[in-house]
């Protein structure tokens, strides 16, 4: 449709401008000629080199010239470069009469034209038909002491046969371009269309569950871009469902030991005498407290990436959170756990939700606690570079494999499905990290390779002293 709209503008162009425009554009251009030569002629009179010019000067712009000079002292004819010249197939009387004529002409320019069949040239209008036409431009110019008339000729073809030529040749040309719009609008269409009609049945499919469709784009850049970008969405979606089946299958089994666990003790305190002791009741609390925690990891998560957690800043003092942090794992600390908390003497405050930056810590050394190594360290440091208070929770254990390193922040991912210690973890931890630290506008990070324990810290910028 577009290209039919383009083609019909265009022929419509160049009718307007063959069988409108062309007889005033050609006629324009003749009078800027004419009008041009005649202030050579100036010139040259200014000089007093007419009759050395005037030859040059006709046949440049295609003009008769006749100069003469009132005090009778030159004269100066050019050659007779038109065939059928005004000015110089008259005499003195006429050339005068043409002058008193040209006074009193807009522009000082007065038109003839020339009978076909008789071949005698009348006064006319500046709009001649279809016959030929004079244009005559005369003027007086003064010199010192004296003056130069001047008279020029040229002479306006009648344009209707070369017209009638050039429409020929538009109807030709008309049906050329329809032709070729069709054919072109065909075949881009098809280029066009084919790849979405092929995208559109992949999507389909994809809609339906299969993750294994492969987009192909195919013949120009858009389509190929369009198909990468579902490509990529695909990939991204297969590996949530991926991560979100796995999470059912673990979540079932995290609950599920806990629960077993309330149940069998709770019935055997129930059932036999003597085994209602504080060391049983001591498991169901632990379990229920297990139970607890693997719940809220999944709201936490979930309010976080919905945006519905709300988070109340203030000025808190960092420093003061790690340490109440670290009272928590006293108990540890008895069971054979080395944990330090390494810091300065200054204490460093920054904005954010206190519980939530204690949450930060917690995961963090939580984790540390879990994959550290044989000698059950975990070092936790405080320092401050470039306005950023940095903690960094380092353990000796056997690392995480580079290729595994950008992956861990994600929701539900856990890098080693067989080991043994992975049944511990939602594999939620790290991306609730991830959301607190976006929202306190701060930076997170792990250095870590296989074999060489981990290094997790956190980032949040310093809030100026008050
Ligand atoms: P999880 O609850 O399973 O620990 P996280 O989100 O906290 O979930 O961690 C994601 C995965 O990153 C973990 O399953 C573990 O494989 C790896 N990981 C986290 N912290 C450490 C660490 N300190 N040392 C080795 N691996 C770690």
């Amino acid at each position: 449709m577009f290209l039919g709209i383009f083609t019909a503008v265009t022929i419509v162009l160049l009718w307007l401008s063959q069988n409108v425009f062309l007889s005033d554009i050609y006629k324009s251009i003749k009078i800027r000629e004419i009008k041009t030569a005649y202030h050579k002629i100036e010139e040259a009179v200014d000089e007093g080199t007419v009759s050395e010019n005037a030859y040059k000067i006709a046949n440049e712009y295609n003009v008769c010239i006749i100069v003469l000079s009132k005090g009778g002292k030159f004269s100066t004819v050019s050659e007779d470069v038109l065939p059928n010249c005004i000015i110089h197939n008259t005499n003195t009387a006429g050339l005068m009469y043409i002058f008193s004529r040209a006074q009193n002409a807009p522009d000082g320019i007065v038109y003839y034209t020339r009978s076909p069949q008789s071949g005698y040239a009348y006064q006319s209008d500046e709009s001649s038909g279809d016959s030929e036409q004079s244009i005559v431009l005369s003027g007086e110019y003064l010199t010192e002491n004296d003056s130069a008339i001047i008279f020029l000729n040229s002479v306006i073809s009648p344009v209707s046969a070369t017209v009638n030529t050039l429409n020929t040749i538009l109807i030709y040309i008309t049906v050329a371009l329809i032709i070729l719009s069709v054919i072109l609008a065909l075949v881009m269409s098809q280029i066009i269309s084919k790849p979405i009609v092929s995208l559109t049945r992949s999507a389909k499919r994809l809609a339906e569950g299969d993750y294994n469709e492969k987009f192909t784009g195919g013949g120009y850049f858009e389509a190929d871009a369009l198909a990468s970008t579902l490509n990529y969405a695909e990939s991204e979606l297969s590996k949530l469902d991926k991560l979100q089946k796995e999470l059912v299958a673990n979540i079932s089994h995290d609950l599920r030991t806990p629960l077993t666990m309330i149940t069998g003790y709770s019935e055997m305190m129930r059932d036999i005498p003597g085994e209602n002791t504080p060391e049983n009741l001591q498991v169901v609390i632990d379990e229920t407290a297990r139970l607890t925690s693997l719940v809220n990891d999944v709201l936490d998560i979930s309010k976080i990436q919905s945006g519905t957690q709300t988070f109340e800043k203030k000025r808190v003092c960092i420093t003061d959170i790690a340490e109440n942090a670290m009272i928590r794992y006293a108990k540890l600390m008895t069971g054979g756990y080395d944990i330090s908390f390494e810091h300065g003497e200054e204490r460093h405050f920054i904005i954010g939700d206190e519980t939530r930056v204690l949450q930060v810590i917690y995961n963090l050394v939580n984790n540390a606690v879990t994959y550290t190594g044989e000698d059950k360290k975990v070092r936790v440091t405080e320092e401050v570079k470039d306005g950023f208070v940095r903690l960094s929770v380092t353990d000796t254990g056997d690392g995480i494999p580079e290729d595994k390193l950008p992956y861990i922040w994600e929701r539900y991912y856990k890098v080693d499905e067989a080991h043994k210690r992975s049944a511990v973890g939602t594999g939620l931890g790290l991306s609730i990290v991830r959301g607190i630290m976006d929202e306190h506008g701060g930076r997170y990070g792990v250095v870590s390779s296989h074999g060489n324990g981990s290094t997790f810290w956190v980032e949040f910028p310093i809030s100026p002293e008050d």
